[in-house]
C-alpha cells in the first residue's frame, strides 16, 4: 500500500479511514489529528497551563510528547497507586520520559498520603474492589493537583477504545447521568474543579500505539493487574470484534454519539453543583468528598482490626 499523502511506501495501514501512512506523514496526520481536535473542542490555548495525568502506558505519554511537540505548556502528573511492580516501572518509565526531554513532573505515591492509601491496603481495609478504590483516589489527587498547582486544564490520555467501551458500558444500562458527562471537554462546575479534556478521544489505541513506537517512546506495555477481568475489558473486546468486521464502527460510535445525542442528556448535569468538604475543602456533595469518605473509612476500619487483634481483646 502507497502513503495515501505522498504516495512512498506506507508503514501503517487505517483500516478505519481507508487510508495508509508512511512515517513522517503518519506523524504529521498525528499531531493534525490532536490540534484539530484541541482547536474543535476549544479544550485550551498555548498561554494556558496544562496538567497532564500521565501514567506510564502509550496513551498518557504520546499525549505528553504530541502535546510539548505542539508547543504547550505541559506539566505532568504521576500518581503511584502502590500496585507492586507494575507501579515501580510505571513510575521509573514516566520519570525517565520527563528526565530525557526536561519537562516538569509532579509526583505524588498514595503510600505516603494521609493513613497510607495504597490501593491493595485500601480495597482490603474497606472491601471494595482495587478499581473502586482507585477511581476515587485518582479523582480527588488530579483534581487536588491541578487546583493546587493553578493549572487551567487536566488533560488524560483516554483514547478512542476507552471511550467507545464507556460509551457502550453506559448504553448498555443507560446511565443518565453518566452519558451527560461523556464528552471530550468538562467544563468545571466549581470554582475549585479546573477544565478537563481528553484530546486523544478519537485516535484508536492502535493509532496511539503506532505513534508511541515510531517516536521511539518507551512506555510501561503491561496492563494494571487488577485490569484483568474488567468488565470495561469485555466492552473492548466486544468492540474490537465489530470494528474487526467492519471497519470505522468505534469511530462512527463515538462521534454520532457525540454529535446527534450526547446533549440530549445534558440536561441531567446542570444540577449538578457541589458544595465544599468540610475535611479538604475540595467540592463534595455532602458534608464529605468521596475521597474523605473513603479515608474515614479506611481509619475506622484499621483502627477496629487492630483493636480486634490486641492480645486480650
Ligand atoms: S485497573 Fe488498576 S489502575 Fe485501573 S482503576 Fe483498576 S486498580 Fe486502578
Ligand atoms: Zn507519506
Ligand atoms: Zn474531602
Amino acid at each position: 500500500m502507497k502513503c495515501t499523502r505522498c504516495k512512498a511506501k506506507a508503514e501503517v495501514h487505517l483500516r478505519a479511514h481507508n487510508a495508509g501512512f508512511c512515517r513522517p506523514c503518519y506523524l504529521e496526520y498525528f499531531r493534525r489529528h490532536v490540534e484539530r481536535a484541541i482547536a474543535r473542542e476549544r479544550m485550551f490555548t498555548p498561554e494556558e497551563r496544562i496538567l497532564v495525568a500521565v501514567s506510564g502506558g502509550k496513551d498518557s505519554l504520546a499525549l505528553w510528547d504530541v502535546l510539548v511537540g505542539l508547543g504547550y505548556q505541559t506539566t505532568g502528573l504521576y500518581l503511584g497507586l502502590g500496585i507492586g511492580g507494575y507501579s515501580d516501572r510505571s513510575r521509573e518509565t514516566v520519570e525517565e520520559f520527563a528526565a530525557a526531554r526536561a519537562l516538569p513532573l509532579v509526583v505524588r505515591t498514595l503510600a505516603d498520603e494521609g493513613p497510607g492509601l495504597a490501593v491493595p491496603d485500601v480495597a482490603v481495609s474497606t472491601r471494595r474492589v482495587p478499581c473502586a478504590a482507585c477511581g476515587a483516589m485518582k479523582r480527588h489527587f488530579f483534581d487536588a493537583a491541578a487546583h493546587e498547582g493553578g493549572f487551567d486544564v487536566l488533560a488524560t490520555g483516554h483514547n478512542l477504545d476507552d471511550e467507545a467501551a464507556r460509551l457502550l458500558g453506559n448504553v448498555l444500562r443507560w446511565q443518565r447521568d453518566h452519558l451527560s458527562r461523556q464528552r471530550p471537554v468538562l467544563a468545571p462546575s466549581h470554582p475549585k474543579f479546573v477544565r478537563k479534556v481528553k484530546p486523544l478521544y478519537l485516535l484508536s489505541e492502535y493509532e496511539t500505539a503506532v505513534y508511541a513506537f515510531m517516536r521511539g517512546i518507551p512506555y510501561v506495555v503491561e496492563e494494571c493487574p487488577n485490569a484483568e477481568g474488567a468488565t470495561q475489558l469485555l466492552y473492548k473486546d466486544a468492540l474490537n470484534r465489530l470494528e474487526a468486521a467492519s471497519p470505522g464502527t468505534k469511530h462512527a460510535f463515538v462521534k454520532e454519539f457525540l454529535r446527534s445525542a450526547q446533549g440530549l442528556f445534558a440536561g441531567d448535569a446542570a444540577r449538578d453543583v457541589p458544595g465544599e468538604c468540610q475535611q479538604c475543602g475540595m467540592p463534595a456533595y455532602g458534608a464529605l468528598c468521596s475521597f474523605c469518605h473513603l479515608v474515614r473509612e479506611v481509619e475506622t476500619k484499621r483502627a477496629r482490626r487492630a483493636a480486634a487483634e490486641r492480645p486480650g481483646a
